[in-house]
């Protein structure tokens, strides 16, 4: 197999925490280059920008791109018209459309676009979808409180426009509902909380539903302190399924069904190095979409500035 050499373009959190042990991890992979204004990583070829890394650096195929979803279109287009594979992080972008003209890049570059939703990865998801592929589903409801301060610390990016607030951790528990879920869902109403001080919600609630009605709830909230939960409950005709620790965790009726080590990254470079041999692309843009339609169809209140 031809190794696919890969430059992680934002070297912060995530690129530490998960991008750089999967690509070691998964055969066909290669970390060639990091491009980042203030960080490097020992032993690799280091630019400030991508455009350096474009023009300067040595020899890639694919870019990882690990920056706050800001930047991420400008990165994502300028690494297309210089002919190299795409990986995005969550959210793809600040916008839906902005997606567009990349996937038509990508198509007319037959280079890969691939957005990725780490959460869908997680050990118990699809063993979630089938099992519920087989039962007549009567709610669901959607509990992602998490803290703010342990988990993004220093992260301004999160408070601005595009940053998406709590539903930075929010659309992956959406990413996971649209992948186990039989039919497509869409938000008919939404609560959102602003701190005074910040572009994004520090707190949602989210009512959803499908084509046959379905109750959908959904609580996200990022000032969760104690105990944090990442959790997903599915009433069916049949006993409660309940999805846990970010998708890592499935019971029935409390009774454990599935568990298993968290491969996420690795899964997903395993589909990027995939997608690049052929220069397919995977862009489901269904998460992105609800949110901004929670944005679309909230009511807003303002609550007590936040101080990181
Ligand atoms: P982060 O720690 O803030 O790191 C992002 C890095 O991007 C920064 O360290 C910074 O490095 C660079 N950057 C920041 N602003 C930039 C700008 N305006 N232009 C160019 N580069 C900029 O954030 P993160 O937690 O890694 O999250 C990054 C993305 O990964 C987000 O979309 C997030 O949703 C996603 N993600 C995060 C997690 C997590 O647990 N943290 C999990 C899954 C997915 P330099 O200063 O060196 O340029």
């Amino acid at each position: 197999m031809t190794e696919l050499r890969i430059a992680i373009v934002g070297f912060g959190k995530i690129a530490r925490d998960q991008h750089v042990g999967a690509i070691a991890a998964v055969p066909g992979a290669t970390l060639a280059a990091v491009a980042s204004r203030n960080a490097s990583l020992p032993g690799l070829p280091h630019f400030a920008t991508i455009e350096e890394l474009l023009e300067k650096g040595p020899r890639i195929d694919a870019v990882s791109l690990c920056a706050p979803p800001q930047v991420r279109r400008a990165q994502a287009a300028a690494a297309l018209a210089a002919g190299k594979h795409v990986m995005l992080e969550k959210p793809p972008g600040t916008s839906v459309a902005e997606l567009d003209p990349l996937i038509v890049m990508a198509a007319e570059a037959k280079r890969t676009l691939f957005a990725t939703w780490h959460s869908r990865h997680a050990p118990a998801v699809e063993p979630a979808r089938e099992w519920l592929a087989a039962r007549r589903i009567t709610s669901v409801h959607v509990n992602w409180k998490e803290d703010v301060r342990v988990w993004h610390p220093g992260q301004a990016w999160i408070w601005e426009p595009g940053g998406l607030g709590v539903f930075d951790p929010g659309i992956n528990a959406l990413s996971i509902v649209t992948k186990i879920l039989p039919k497509p869902v869409f938000v008919t109403a939404a609560e959102l909380a602003f701190p005074a001080n910040c572009q994004a919600p520090i707190a949602a609630n989210l009512t959803l539903t499908d084509i046959g009605g379905l109750a959908i709830t959904a609580e996200f909230d990022f000032r969760q302190t104690g105990p944090q939960s990442w959790d997903i409950l599915v009433e069916t005709d049949q006993g409660r399924l309940t999805l846990s620790g970010g998708g890592r965790h499935m019971a029935i009726d409390g009774k454990t069904v599935a568990e298993a080590p968290d491969e996420e990254y690795r899964e997903l470079y395993r589909r990027f190095v995939t997608l690049a041999v052929t220069g397919a692309s995977d862009v489901d843009l269904a998460p992105l979409r609800l949110v901004a339609d929670a944005f679309l169809l909230g009511r807003r209140t303002i609550v007590e500035p936040f101080v990181d």
